[in-house]
């Protein structure tokens, strides 16, 4: 029998300040079994251009993989590989560090509103050191599907009703879903048994399992315990969140600012590195 997945914790994001001084919401950052294989998730939301001007300059990454999503606002990204462009409303940047990336992400607009999504996926010891891929996907790019009971799923990664996200081939077969549900509606979705699962709430609320015991609203982080799959009901509101699963690495961590390795011997040798200018391994 399916088993629909229980809620681990329930937590609100807090307020803190990365890059060059911007002003943010994080929903987690930190290692935790019950995340891995993801580290962090930043929610950068604000209409004062004060809170992200700044942005992100010149910084490196190691040993992870960093997936931008806009909803509203455009980002310029430069980076080591010899890409740059715009981010902009709707499309992902899927960044695979690996062996190393430098790279700044600085913003396009200086006024108006600006949201969007940070999430850091870690890589297992056997791909931390891989070539680093870089993935520029296109709003236009991200399928839409949608169900009977007025759910609108976008597939960023994964699989939903036969259709695949733009994004695959990624070594902790991430699930990356923004949905959007109606009100007096019900979302149920398998994910693999063993994998790692976390909702984020952007707007509305409603209820995260079957106890439905508490109505969850936005700026909160859901993350479940394991099972077949989840069970999500509204009721008067609508309701939108993003859906992230994966399988876990369940590897030691150690991380330090943009580098996440498994060794502090690793890490050390990472900023060694970066200070010797021989970071960056592979030129294209
Ligand atoms: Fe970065």
């Amino acid at each position: 029998m399916s088993e629909v997945r229980k809620i681990y914790s329930v937590q609100k994001s807090s307020a803190t300040m990365e890059g060059a001084g911007v002003r943010l919401k994080r929903a987690f950052g930190q290692a935790h079994p019950k995340l891995d294989p993801f580290l962090l998730l930043d929610d950068f939301g604000s209409d004062n251009p004060d809170d992200y001007l700044a942005g992100f300059p010149w910084h490196p990454h190691r040993g992870i993989e960093t997936i931008t999503y806009m909803l509203q606002g455009e980002v310029l990204h430069e980076d080591s590989l010899g890409n740059s462009g715009t981010i902009q409303s709707g499309d992902v940047q899927w960044m695979t560090a690996g062996s190393g990336i430098v790279h700044q992400e600085l913003p396009a607009r200086f006024e108006g509103l600006m949201s969007g999504f940070q999430l850091w996926a870690n890589l297992p010891a056997s791909h931390k050191m891989m070539d680093p891929r870089y993935r520029d996907v296109k709003k236009a790019e991200i399928p839409v599907v949608t169900t009977d009971d007025f759910v609108e799923m976008k597939i960023i990664c994964g699989e939903v009703k036969g259709v695949k996200g733009p994004v695959q081939d990624v070594v902790t077969e991430p699930e990356y879903l923004d949905i959007t549900m109606n009100h007096h509606s019900t979302f149920n979705h398998p994910i693999k048994r063993g994998h790692n699962a976390f909702t984020y709430i952007l707007e509305g609320e409603g209820y995260f399992d079957l106890k439905k015991k508490q109505k969850i609203n936005k700026k909160n982080l859901v993350i479940f315990e394991d099972g077949d799959e989840i069970q999500i009901t509204t009721e008067d509101s609508k309701l939108r969140f993003l859906l992230i699963s994966g399988k876990p690495i369940n590897e030691p961590v150690a991380w330090s600012g943009p580098i996440v390795m498994n060794t502090q011997e690793e890490i050390k040798v990472a900023f060694e590195e970066y200070r010797d200018g021989t970071f960056i391994k592979n030129q294209q």
